[in-house]
């Protein structure tokens, strides 16, 4: 039973709709503004708000969790291509309770666990009021980190490992930055569906440790970027050579995922973690026929033509997710008043961290 603000309780046992929205306009939220683009330790900041009165078709949600994610960072820096009106509430995905929904909402009801499912809608909040429409439903048992970032790495990994070669059939995948939080989701799907695949990671002090820990999650190979330069593990024929390679650094580490990759195999970038380019050889274009395409998660969500393609992600992810099977990336949850701690160690250009940083509204 979820717990409801003293002024919804007492709404509620007058069972009188038309003075149900009278609390919500005393209840407050406390939220991470940034009102100009900037270091996002400098620009974000607490600001508590009276929550507007709750519209027709809007649900009043008790956040529980939201992540830190690079595209967060990158929007408050004022780098992301996608377009904010300022001051603007930071945060685009995370995972809350429905206290309240407005009188034509339906399918909807208060206590049901929810997820964000639209950029933008500012989720570093304890308290939102959001349109029915960016919300979805999941089931109460779904994990807390789990669906916090349910919308963004798991829905990535989903659709690179579905949209460009049929790796379901067989083929093998490879990956750098393999420990991120996408590169998990990417491991956990790819052995979920008896996909082989190699994860590529930075060497670090506690590399067999990680190493064990990918291969746990259903790394086929876990190799360093040094390792794969030399790897004879193709030559030898231990396994076959990747058809799919997903790139999310950039620079030589990319050049060197593409060296490995069978005849008319397919990259797709969706990170620059490095802020390198991506090189590519000619002899890739001319010889070896490969064809390098990019992804962005928020354009797919757009496409109309998507939406039926969206519903069989989402049941699939959450499945697997109840099952166990895919579960949320390493984390550390912080309690939302040290969000400065959080945003400072999502913003470490230091990396070898692995972790992905959630703010924790409890
Ligand atoms: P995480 O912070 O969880 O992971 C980042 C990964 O990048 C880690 O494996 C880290 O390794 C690695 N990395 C960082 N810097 C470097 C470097 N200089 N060289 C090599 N590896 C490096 O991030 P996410 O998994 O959430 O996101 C990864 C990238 O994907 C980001 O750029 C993000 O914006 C992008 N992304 C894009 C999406 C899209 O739709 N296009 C959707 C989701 C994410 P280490 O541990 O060694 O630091």
């Amino acid at each position: 039973m979820a717990l409801l603000p003293l002024g919804l309780l007492l709404l509620k046992s007058t069972k009188c709709y038309a003075s149900r929205r009278v609390p919500v306009r005393n209840l407050m939220s406390k939220q991470l503004v940034y009102s100009k683009f900037g270091d996002p330790l400098c620009v974000v900041k607490f600001r508590e708000s009276a929550i507007p009165q709750l519209g027709d078709l809007e649900v009043l949600v008790r956040m529980l969790a939201a992540p830190i994610n690079p595209a967060d960072i990158n929007t408050i820096q004022g780098k992301y291509p996608v377009k904010v009106d300022l001051p603007s509430i930071a945060g685009n995905e995370g995972v809350g309770i429905v206290e309240d929904v407005g009188k034509n909402v339906e399918g909807i009801s208060p206590g049901n666990k929810i997820i964000v499912t639209k950029p933008v809608q500012g989720t570093w909040r304890n308290y939102a009021t959001f349109s029915k429409d960016v919300v979805r439903v999941i089931p109460d048992n779904l994990g807390l980190v789990e669906a916090a970032t349910l919308t963004v790495n798991p829905c990535t990994a989903y659709r690179m490992l579905t949209d460009f070669k049929p790796v379901r059939d067989g083929l093998i995948v490879i990956q750098n930055g393999a420990n991120g939080a996408c590169g998990q989701n990417v491991i956990q799907l790819c052995k979920a569906w008896g996909v082989k695949n190699i994860a590529v990671v930075r060497k670090r002090p506690d590399i067999d440790d990680l190493k064990k820990f990918l291969e746990g999650l259903g790394a086929t190979h876990v190799l360093t970027e040094e390792e794969l330069r030399t790897t004879t593990i193709f030559k030898d024929k231990v396994i076959a050579k990747p058809t799919l390679a997903l790139n999310c650094v950039g620079g030589k580490s990319t050049t060197d995922l593409l060296r490995h990759l069978e005849h008319s195999g397919a990259m797709v970038t969706y990170g620059g973690m490095s802020r390198e380019p991506v090189i590519i050889p000619t002899s890739a274009f001319i010889f070896k026929n490969l064809s390098f395409f990019g992804f962005w998660m928020t354009k797919w969500n757009e496409k109309a033509d998507n939406k039926a393609d969206k519903e069989v992600m989402m049941r699939d992810i959450v499945d697997l997710m109840s099952d166990q099977k895919l579960k949320g990336p390493v984390h550390k949850l912080v309690k939302f008043d040290n969000f400065q701690e959080a945003i400072g160690n999502a913003l470490s250009s230091k990396g070898f961290t692995g972790c992905k940083y959630i703010l924790d509204f409890s």
